[in-house]
């Protein structure tokens, strides 16, 4: 399989997607679902396993101890070895009395270092330790997670500020040379609703020459949005619903029935094209003006979505008030219907619980995770709603749990330094500030 940049062609396609072509994901035959319990298989192997980049690309499998790993820890012997040692090189080489000790410490991309006591940072000791470190809970955790970054579409529209067109693009082209598979990048709503996404052909008309294996779905919430993006040369559409009524009524003006009504004739002319379609699930968790919604409810309309044709179905806690204790009910309710390999979580950070719920999502076998670069964002129909969980962020926590996703953070980093120097605000993501600030720290000692 060909290989670009560090992904592999499969990284790239829909879930159930061959190699041969996006237009076959409409013979997706539909696996069973709801049958095995959070998508892990007894053996502790994750159902997602089947997705992950196979060997013919660069991209190698998760083994507890990759070449990158066993790099960068002789970076950190080197260093440890002079006397520029940080505070957090010193714990690592910290002598002790006695046994053997281990001491993990987080370096700056999340993966946990881990050093014995005597000096001795043997590959063995630190695989070893990955071993004990995947204690039950990690162990069904997928190889591999796809990264939808939203930051230009779902993060732009409810920013304040109008962005300049080539500002958008040079976002978008950004993103994708950090190389995150899949990019949202604009909307095909009436300018009368989003402003801000007003120059959606513009921006389309720059980003389908785009020389990347990125992929650039875009919002359509109607035909003739689904007509104006194709036209613009989108390859990808996704549409949006919600499971609350009040919800579609104030977002896209219409019914629940009828915005699905509207969505199966927007499925059938895409099919017709050949033309991928991710649905969203607006307010999987909670109303802003219903309250808690019924997880039986986001089921239903999760599985009409499936039904009609989207090859992915993304859960979104639109306004960020989820909880692992009301994430993981909703999340089996809909995996009881739709199977989990078509199923993605979309979280807004309000309540500083996105991480943890993404964990959640990860240990249930859910492996395609919206995060949105610096966090940008909000919802304008949910008073203090904040925006996505930033993307820095859940690149960290991947690299802390040895999760493939083949992004580079340091490249998210700096893309969400470029918007937000663009847009007067300051990041949303905690691992960006942290890694600004230890930046900074290192120049003002220069
Ligand atoms: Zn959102």
């Amino acid at each position: 399989m060909a290989s670009v940049g560090g992904l592999c062609e499969r990284d790239l396609l829909p879930p159930q997607t061959e190699p041969s072509g996006l237009g076959i994901f409409w013979t997706r035959t539909p696996r069973s679902c709801g049958t095995s319990s959070f998508g892990a298989s007894s053996n502790g192997a994750c159902s997602m396993d089947d997705r992950e980049p196979e060997g013919g690309c660069n991209a190698r499998p998760f083994d507890g101890y990759s070449e990158e790993r066993a790099e960068r820890l002789a970076v950190l012997r080197n260093h440890v070895g002079t006397k520029s040692s940080t505070p957090e090189m010193s714990r690592v080489r910290a002598p002790r009395k006695g046994g053997k000790r281990h001491h993990n410490v987080a370096n700056g991309n999340g993966s946990l270092w881990i050093s014995s006591q005597d000096g001795d940072d043997s590959e063995n000791c630190n695989a070893d330790g990955m071993k004990r470190l995947r204690p039950k809970l990690l162990r069904g955790l997928p190889s591999y997670v796809k990264i939808v970054e939203v930051g230009p579409r779902d993060g732009l529209q409810n920013e304040k500020s109008t962005v300049p067109t080539s500002v958008k693009v040079e976002l978008i082209r950004r993103l994708a040379a950090s190389g995150l598979p899949v990019v949202e990048a604009t909307s095909f709503v009436s300018p009368k609703w989003v402003p801000q996404l007003g120059d959606a052909k513009d921006v389309m008309s720059d980003v389908r020459y785009c020389k990347s294996r990125c992929r650039f779905p875009v919002l359509t919430p109607n035909m003739k949005g689904f007509e104006a993006a194709v036209e613009a040369g989108a390859k990808e559409v996704a549409f949006f619903t919600a499971a609350s009524e009040s919800f579609c009524k104030a977002n896209i003006n219409c019914s629940l029935e009828e915005s699905l009504a509207r969505y199966r004739l927007v499925c059938k002319a895409a099919k017709e094209r050949n033309i991928p379609v991710r649905g969203y699930v607006s307010c999987a968790i909670a109303c802003p003006i219903e309250g808690p919604m019924s997880a039986a409810k986001v089921a239903h309309v999760a599985r009409e979505l499936y039904d009609m044709g989207c090859y992915e179905i993304s859960l979104g806690d639109t306004i960020g008030v989820g909880t692992p204790g009301t994430v993981a009910p909703m999340l089996e309710a809909v995996m009881a219907v739709v199977p989990v390999e078509c199923l993605a979580v979309h979280f807004h950070d309000t309540y500083g619980q996105s991480l943890v719920n993404i964990l959640i999502a990860l240990q249930m076998g859910i492996s395609v995770v919206d995060s949105s670069v610096a966090g940008l964002g909000g919802c304008p129909y949910a008073k203090g709603a904040t925006g996505n969980v930033a993307t820095e962020d859940v690149l960290y926590l991947l690299n802390g749990l040895g999760i493939q996703h083949n992004v580079d953070l340091n490249k998210v980093i700096a893309v969400g330094e470029f918007i937000c120097n663009q847009l007067g605000r300051t990041s949303c993501s905690k691992t960006a500030v942290a890694e600004m600030g230890k930046l900074k720290a290192e120049k003002a000692k220069m």
